[in-house]
Formats: C-alpha cells, sequence, structure tokens
C-alpha cells in the first residue's frame, strides 16, 4: 500500500520546497510540532509511527491543530487529521510558495520524543518528552463530519506523588 500517496498528489515537487513524498524506514519514536503560518494559523503536530495499528510503512502521522496542543491538562483542542507524511517532513522548516498546497511559512515549534502507552484505529495514548510538551497525551477520534475530527489533550495526572 503506497500510504504517501495523497501526500505527493496534494504537492508539486517541483516546486514546493517540502520533502518528496518518499518513503523510508524509520523506527525512531519522534514527534514534532510545526507552527504553519498559512492562510489560517495551525500547528501541525505529527508522530513518527506505522501508518497504521496494524503496521504498514513508517510515516508521520499527522493532524492539523487550529489552536495548537495544550500545554495544561484538561484543554480539549480540535485535531483534525490529514495525510500521512514523510518520516523526513520531521525536519521541515520552510516557505511554501504562494499558490501552493499549504502556502506559507513552516517552523517548528517543538520536537522530541514519544512513548506509545496505546493504539487504536480511533485512539492513541503517550507520552511526550518535548521542550515545551511533557507528559501523557490522548488523541481521540470524534467521528466524521465531513472532516476526520478528533480530539487532543493532556491527560490530568491520576497519582499525584508527594515529594
Ligand atoms: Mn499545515
Amino acid at each position: 500500500m503506497d500510504y504517501l500517496k495523497e501526500y505527493r498528489r496534494k504537492r508539486k515537487s517541483a516546486e514546493t520546497p517540502e520533502p518528496a513524498g518518499e518513503v523510508k524506514k524509520s523506527g525512531h519514536n519522534r514527534f514534532v510540532v510545526q507552527e504553519h503560518q498559512s492562510s489560517r494559523l495551525h500547528y501541525d503536530f505529527r508522530l513518527e509511527i506505522t501508518a497504521s495499528p496494524t503496521g504498514g510503512e513508517w510515516v508521520l502521522k499527522s493532524w492539523a491543530v487550529p489552536k495548537g496542543v495544550p500545554i495544561e491538562a484538561g484543554i480539549k483542542h480540535l485535531a483534525v487529521a490529514v495525510e500521512d507524511h514523510p518520516v523526513d517532513y520531521i525536519d521541515f522548516e520552510g516557505t511554501i510558495p504562494e499558490g501552493l498546497y499549504g502556502a506559507g511559512t513552516v517552523r517548528i515549534w517543538d520536537s522530541g520524543q514519544y512513548e506509545l502507552i496505546k493504539r487504536t484505529s480511533k485512539e492513541l495514548e503517550f507520552t511526550l518528552k518535548g521542550k515545551r510538551l511533557e507528559g501523557r497525551y490522548v488523541l481521540i477520534q470524534t467521528g466524521w463530519k465531513g472532516k476526520d475530527n478528533w480530539l487532543i489533550f493532556k491527560a490530568k495526572e491520576k497519582n499525584v506523588k508527594t515529594v
């Protein structure tokens, strides 16, 4: 299965500075949040993971988060699932020219490692170890309303450890 077909279909590879849609072997558990100043500012949250819960190639599972990934627990933000991105997009920063898909400036807002806790087709739970984002996060699908809408939030601590 060609998981990056949609990624390539949306882009003109000769014109965009973005990485080509090549599948690369991975196995790293990284994440990135890219601030994307396009027609509407949003943040793209991406997890380096197999394309499906049952396996497949390594890609960046991606969500567009209009309000950004919450830093504090208990705040739920909309995250719209978008096409899988190639693994090497994780380092991408730059300006996509006017007239192209996603035109505007992309810069890395946070990056780091994650540890997977749970994964189904409708829910992901993981611990983020980034510079800004830290702790246990949940991404959960809320159903189809024309778009593949999910919610992202930081889980509240179950056990408060005393020092
Ligand atoms: Mn974007």
